[in-house]
């Protein structure tokens, strides 16, 4: 089956999709985006990815493209014409096309651009019995990273460097020696003394979709959680590691920079929330 993508209501060929070249998207990486994942054919937490959307359009006082009703139409068709029945789909707002200027233009349609992928859950599951390293790098970010902007180009260069250290993700740490997050993920921590710890939701993160949902799960399952900063020396001496985002589910660590965790192997809690999370999926 051929890609489709949704460009500014048109659904094209993948290869032949495409926008103008003074998009404020591509000009100035003056848009936003999702990444909604889908399993068995549905959604996962829709809501909860158009709800943060909506906050990044309305932080960066962006006019939305189209209701929310529709847009869900728009997606729902995306991931038909795609026959997608596990992967991804990538949203992307932007404030339209205008001349080169750096205000708000008065009267530019804001754009909106929809692909969708496949991924093989198999693939996932193989990635999470093995476990997975990651490097720490400094987060060289800006101070709302609480928007998901486009804007991505530390986010890339943290991950360009795990990739040419053999790692998978890069873990930022701030200017107090403290975790804020994945390239691309949110990172969670299990002490030595079996307490799960993640960084509680700020300017300085991104508040993840399925890190909020595994929180409600750990709450129904009554598992505690320690919601505070964690540093890069709690990190490398923690019992277990993992991450979350939407495309790696949770996603157990084994390795931090050069130091191993555990005995090398995903650990036990994390492997127990991956599957308390595939089970939500599933649901
Ligand atoms: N932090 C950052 C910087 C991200 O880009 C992502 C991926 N969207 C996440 C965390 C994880 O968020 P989610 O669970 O919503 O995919």
């Amino acid at each position: 089956m051929s890609r489709i993508a949704y460009v500014n209501g048109q659904y094209v060929p993948h290869q032949h999709a495409c926008v103008h070249i003074e998009d404020r998207g591509y000009q100035f990486a003056d848009g936003v985006y999702e990444v909604v994942p889908i399993v068995g054919g549905k959604l996962i937490d829709e809501k909860g990815h158009l709800d943060r959307l909506w906050r990044s359009m309305n932080e960066l006082k962006m006019d939305a493209p189209m209701k929310r009703r529709p847009m869900q139409l728009v997606m729902a068709e995306v991931i038909r014409r795609n026959g997608i029945e596990n992967g991804l789909i990538y949203m992307q707002v932007t404030r339209g096309v205008a001349p080169r200027d750096h205000p708000f233009p008065k009267n530019a349609q804001p754009a909106l651009v929809m692909t969708a992928k496949r991924l093989s859950m198999e693939k996932a599951a193989q990635k999470a019995e093995k476990g997975v390293t990651v490097i720490t790098v400094p987060d060289i970010r800006w101070q709302r990273c609480d928007i998901k902007s486009v804007s991505l180009l530390p986010n890339i260069l943290a991950k360009q460097e795990a990739v040419e250290k053999g790692a998978y993700e890069a873990f930022q740490f701030d200017g107090e020696g403290n975790i804020t997050e994945g390239s691309s993920t949110n990172a969670w921590i299990i002490d030595q003394d079996g307490t799960l710890i993640t960084r509680p939701t700020s300017n300085s993160i991104l508040a993840g979709i399925t890190r909020a949902a595994l929180i409600e799960l750990l709450k129904e399952k009554g598992i505690k959680l320690e919601l505070r900063s964690f540093t890069v020396d709690e990190l490398r001496n923690a019992r277990e590691v993992f991450l979350t985002s939407s495309s790696s589910y949770v996603q157990p660590v084994v390795q931090v920079d050069d130091k191993v965790i555990g005995n090398g192997k995903p650990g036990s809690v994390s492997l127990e929330l991956r599957t308390i999370f595939k089970d939500y999926m599933d649901r």
